[in-house]
């Protein structure tokens, strides 16, 4: 019997990208991936609720799918991810066309749940389980490409009590994976090729197991030619950790440390555990023991009670801490977290807009300054491919995160990404954007 198509749209952030990749895994046996939502045999749309304009988005996407179903009344078409945890039997009730829906810990179940729907079941589950069954996903799962860089997820969930955060009602508590697991799962994703390996987590430093803590995590991949991890909660990020940057050669000069505010006041309100002078401590202490690190972070503008003066605030602290790239968002209240329920959404839609707007003028122009002082030196790139808008140009990335396009004047005829020696290249940069580096291998 030849297989199935499945067709999968992912919303969102790395963890859904990666979950996308259990979906696959988990249906392989029956189904081939398809670009092309016309010759689906199964529809899955793999959500997201941290911003309420996604919610949105995935309304519209079941909307543009009722006409398909009508062609087909053979189709399933299944929710996934945060927005189904969140709404489950309301999903079901306010989309007729919607056959299943269901949550992060069900993604091994899907080909049974799939038959179901196709049996007339219409359902919706999203429990927790105790364990998290994870994959050895990325070198297993045919159809998806081999990557350059490789994500591997070692902890899901969050204990955090950030109040506009969902996560921890979506995910769940902290669930991380087997020490061997992980070690297992980089090491065939290096033999398959894989140069970079992205350890991620909602709260990644938060690892821990009877085997290890996940210090002893990053010191055990040391034969991945480059490591990283995605995200950090301040707190979370120990003296032992900062070390393991200085003295662990192939863990890169990066670090996504969220900050979300730079007011005391606001930072109390969203309960992120830590004041504006330890968040800066603790990045005094990582640029002293690493010179080079790149540190990222995120800024919500327009949290509620957040006044003028909180958010002239937030400006100084992306000032004073020199961010080597902000991702800045506008507060929106979702249903289910301690915010939402708390506070009133108080700051008006063209205030947070107006603040956002600021936060994007701020950081453009030191991101730009940062970038100036690249030109003329010689960066180490892992090329990814060609570069999305112009394919005559390579594009990769340098250790410390920043995105490089190139030209290949002197690259080998037939340069194809295979293996570790071709892949890094030494890039001299000739000129910058705020948001990226340009120059000629
Ligand atoms: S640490 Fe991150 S994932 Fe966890 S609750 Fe806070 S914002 Fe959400």
């Amino acid at each position: 019997m030849s297989p199935k198509n499945v067709f999968i749209k992912t919303y969102g952030c790395q963890m859904n990208v990666y979950d996308t990749q259990r979906m696959l895994k988990s249906l392989s046996s029956h189904y081939q991936m398809t670009e092309d939502i016309e010759a689906a045999d199964v529809v899955l749309f793999n959500t997201c609720s941290v911003r309420e304009k996604a919610e949105h988005k995935i309304m519209s996407a079941l909307g543009e799918l009722k006409p398909l179903k009508k062609k087909k009344p053979y189709l399933v078409v299944g929710v996934g991810g945060c927005v189904a945890t969140q709404n489950a039997d309301k999903l079901l009730k306010k989309v007729p066309h919607l056959d299943l829906v269901f949550g992060v810990d069900q993604i091994e179940d899907l080909p049974q749940l799939i038959h179901n729907a196709k049996n007339g079941q219409r359902k919706s589950e999203t429990s927790f389980k105790q364990e998290y069954s994870f994959y050895a996903v990325n070198s297993l799962v045919e159809n998806v490409p081999k990557l350059v860089s490789s994500f591997v997820s070692v902890i899901q969930g969050c204990e955090k009590p950030c109040t506009f955060c969902i996560v921890p009602t979506t995910r769940g508590f902290e669930k991380s994976r087997s020490h061997q697991e992980v070690i297992q799962e980089a090491r065939s994703l290096v033999g398959a090729g894989s140069c970079e390996i992205v350890l991620l987590g909602q709260n990644v430093n938060a690892y821990r197991t009877k085997e290890a803590t996940f210090e002893e995590l990053v010191a055990s991949l040391d034969f991945v030619p480059r490591l990283r991890y995605i995200t950090s909660h301040p707190n979370d990020v120990s003296d032992e950790m900062i070390r393991i940057h200085r003295d662990q050669k192939n863990l890169c000069e990066h670090i996504h440390m969220p900050i979300q505010a730079g007011s005391n006041r606001t930072l109390k309100r969203m309960v992120r555990l830590y004041s504006r002078e330890e968040y800066m401590d603790k990045i005094k202490k990582i640029r002293e023991e690493v010179s080079t690190i790149a540190i990222t972070t995120d800024i919500i503008v327009g949290f509620p009670g957040e006044t003028d003066q909180d958010f002239e605030e937030t400006l100084s602290a992306i000032e004073e801490a020199q961010f080597d790239h902000v991702f800045a968002f506008k507060y929106s209240p979702r249903p289910g977290t301690p915010s939402k329920e708390k506070f009133s959404d108080d700051v008006p839609e063209n205030l947070k807009n107006e603040r956002l707007q600021r936060v994007f003028d701020v950081s453009e122009k030191m991101h730009l300054a940062q970038n100036q002082s690249y030109v003329g030196k010689k960066v180490e790139v892992l090329v990814e491919g060609p570069s999305k808008n112009n394919p005559k140009k390579l594009t990769g990335r340098t250790r410390n995160n920043k995105i490089v396009n190139f030209i290949g004047k002197n690259l080998p005829d037939g340069f194809k990404i295979k293996n570790n020696a071709k892949s890094f290249v030494n890039v001299v940069i000739h000129d910058v954007t705020p948001h990226s580096l340009n120059g000629c291998y």
